[in-house]
């Protein structure tokens, strides 16, 4: 090939690749929260917040190097909420409270922001990471909730082993079930009707039933996730549930607004839709991800007595936290940025 003809061919490669379409990419982010609650810098020692912000940071690391390679949002929550399900710390998994009656029982929710696909598991006692059956309910069932031993009966079927009820058990959440439940016995002894309702929990120390978890993230193609996995409130009892497992109270997801996991007290969470509430305010009022969420979190439902708080993230990868309580294991990672690890106000 002479040189002229060499240079005409380097020109047209050249020319082929430029007109090539650009695939345009979003600023990558995740938010994780590990639950809301009286957390005051007097409630814990330096060396227990130095162990939450670890393992707050290494679950928000795991999630965002997932993104940076290119990973999915749905793939980069699942696996920050494996690390925080996965240590004793949180109210998820591993460290899940107790029931009145002494066990434990699970509940978890996902949601795809770019297909609106849902998955949620509720009551479920031997599964180690609910988080991931969740998931799976989503993309390889047609249904969205599954609860106990169906769900059960589904994990198996698509190859999950089940673990023993035991395998959550911890002391520190065993000591927080016996004064749950002799504050529940004075409460009792105190009211006229002799009822020990579920709404006298908002009298109760927040402590009882903190440590919920959750994360949101936008990915490298700007679809967004939330998950969020519980053991729920210490003492429930008749099979109560929460809003974690409930798509639009604990989690919502929706590439056209925003990704919303909540922690809190799940009854107030329900009654007020949280999750699809700050999602509706930012889709169809235009408010951003921090306005909508302080709305509704400083709004009506604290009015009612509602605490707790968000982690909420958008596909421009703009992130925002909102919560009404002491405090709030929280932490989040943005494009090119380190990890930004907080617990109080
Ligand atoms: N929202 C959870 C529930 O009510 C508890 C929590 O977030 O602390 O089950």
């Amino acid at each position: 090939m002479t040189s002229k003809l060499k240079y005409l061919a380097a020109t047209l490669v050249a020319s082929a690749l430029l007109s090539q379409p650009v695939l345009a990419q979003s600023s990558i982010a995740i938010a994780i929260h590990g639950g809301a609650g009286t957390i005051s810098p007097q409630s814990m020692t330096s060396a227990q917040k130095l162990r939450y912000e670890a393992k707050l940071k290494q679950a928000t690391d795991m999630g965002y190097n997932i993104l940076a390679k290119g990973g999915s949002s749905i793939e980069a929550i699942s696996a920050a909420v494996n690390v925080l399900e996965d240590s004793p710390l949180f109210n998820a998994g591993i460290g899940a409270v107790y029931t009145y009656d002494g066990a434990h029982e699970l509940d978890a929710s996902i949601m795809d922001g770019k297909t609106l696909n849902a998955g949620a598991v509720t009551g479920v006692k031997h599964i180690q990471n609910p988080i991931n059956l969740a998931r799976l309910v989503m993309t390889h069932s047609v249904h969205v909730m599954l609860s106990g031993e169906g769900a059960e009966e589904f994990a198996l079927q698509q190859g999950m082993p089940l673990v023993a009820n035991s395998t959550f058990d911890t002391e520190r959440r065993y000591q927080s079930l016996l004064k749950a439940k002799q504050k529940l016995h004075d409460i009792k002894a105190k009211s006229k009707s002799g009822a020990d309702y579920q709404a006298n929990y908002v009298n109760w120390d927040n402590s009882y039933k903190m440590g919920t978890v959750g994360a949101v993230a936008v990915d490298k193609q700007g679809n967004i996730a939330a998950a969020t996995s519980t053991g729920g409130m210490t003492a429930k009892r008749y099979g109560r549930i929460g809003d974690s497992p409930i798509i639009g109270a604990g989690t919502w997801a929706d590439n056209d607004s925003c990704a919303v996991s909540a922690t809190g007290h799940g009854e107030y969470f329900i009654r007020f839709n949280v999750a699809s509430d700050i999602c509706a305010r930012v889709k169809y009022q235009g408010k951003d991800i921090q306005k909508a969420s302080d709305e509704v979190i400083f709004g009506e439902m604290k009015q009612a007595g509602g605490t707790g708080g968000v982690i909420v993230v958008d596909a421009k990868g703009n992130v925002a936290m909102s919560f009404n309580t002491q405090g709030m294991y929280r932490a989040f990672r943005k494009q090119g940025q380190q990890a930004q690890v907080a617990i109080f106000k």
